[in-house]
């Protein structure tokens, strides 16, 4: 059995853009507390839509829970004007961890990249600006960034977020424990020693899933996609089967080594909550 003490637990949410939805993450908070997150970080949409929304939902959290709230910020399509202005805004709500990103373009995307074109220019403009103020989290892919020209280069460019001054670092999530302990294998000889938190992605609707991973380059393995589809509408069935591979893969990683498992909540607790029962973590 695993202690939430010895294991640090996140959870992300996005900014729900309806009262229903701000009461429905509330509540989801509420049944997540069970698990002593380390904090709640909450996501950011690059081109405007959201970004408000992010900076509401993290004051809620900050206000309606003991726990630490840590915003995603993204630069694409940014300035540094608008990233500082952020930047001391959350400085100013005793906001002290951020989750520095590049960003994704939205689909149809027309503008800017910005100012800044790689999450470790942001990370190197917080410190400049901020200092050690806040803790800083990355992004790392253990099985590669979509765009990335090659795997090594790949680590490079993660190397110098961490050489900018990122503390740790959040993985896209995968269904692969190897990759994950490859990049750990491969960060190691490159002496990259940040705590690396295995993101984690319930399993909740097939199409959905296929679509999410279609997109950010998360390999959805051949046996697992197979399986899911025979499900068909069955979701009760597909839910516990997805628990049962999800449980199974927390439980590889945290014996592994992983330093914590951050969850990709969707703002829901139910999938989360029966995966960290299994795990012993409530
Ligand atoms: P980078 O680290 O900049 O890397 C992006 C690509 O550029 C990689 O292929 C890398 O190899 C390459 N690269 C890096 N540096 C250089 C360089 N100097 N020269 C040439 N190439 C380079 N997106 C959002 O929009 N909002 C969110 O809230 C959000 N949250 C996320 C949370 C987590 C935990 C993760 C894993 C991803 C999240 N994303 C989010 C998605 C993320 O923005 C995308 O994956 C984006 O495409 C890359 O972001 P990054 O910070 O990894 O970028």
């Amino acid at each position: 059995m695993m202690t939430s003490q010895q294991k640090s637990i996140s959870c992300e949410f996005f900014p729900p853009r309806t009262e229903q939805g701000i009461v429905n993450l509330r509540k989801t908070r509420e049944q997540l507390c069970v698990l002593q997150p380390s904090y709640f970080s909450v996501t950011f949409g690059a081109g405007g839509s959201t970004q408000e929304k992010t900076f509401e939902t993290v004051i809620d959290i900050q206000a309606e829970t003991d726990l630490e709230a840590a915003p995603h910020l993204s630069c694409i399509g940014s300035n540094r004007d608008n990233i500082l202005k952020l930047l001391q805004a959350y400085q100013a709500q005793g906001i002290h961890r951020i989750v520095a990103l590049r960003g994704d373009k939205p689909s149809g995307w027309a503008g800017q990249v910005g100012e800044l074109q790689h999450a470790s220019e942001l990370v190197q403009f917080i410190r400049e600006k901020t200092g050690t103020h806040f803790h800083i989290e990355v992004a790392a892919y253990p099985e590669f960034h979509p765009e990335a020209q090659s795997a090594q280069q790949d680590l490079d460019y993660f190397k110098a977020k961490v050489e900018m001054g990122a503390d740790s670092a959040i993985t896209q999530y995968f269904y692969n424990a190897d990759a994950y302990f490859r990049l750990l294998e491969s960060c190691a000889k490159r002496n990259i020693n940040i705590p690396i938190v295995p993101g984690i992605m319930p399993i909740a609707n097939f199409e959905q899933l296929a679509r999410f991973s279609d997109t950010c380059g998360a390999e959805l393995p051949r046996w697992l996609r197979a399986r899911l589809k025979d499900f068909g509408d069955d979701k009760p069935a597909l839910q516990a089967f997805g628990v049962d591979v999800v449980a199974h893969l927390c439980e590889r990683l945290l014996a592994g080594g992983a330093p914590g498992l951050h969850f990709y909540t969707l703002n829901q607790s139910a999938l989360i909550l029966e995966i960290t029962k299994r795990l012993g973590l409530h």
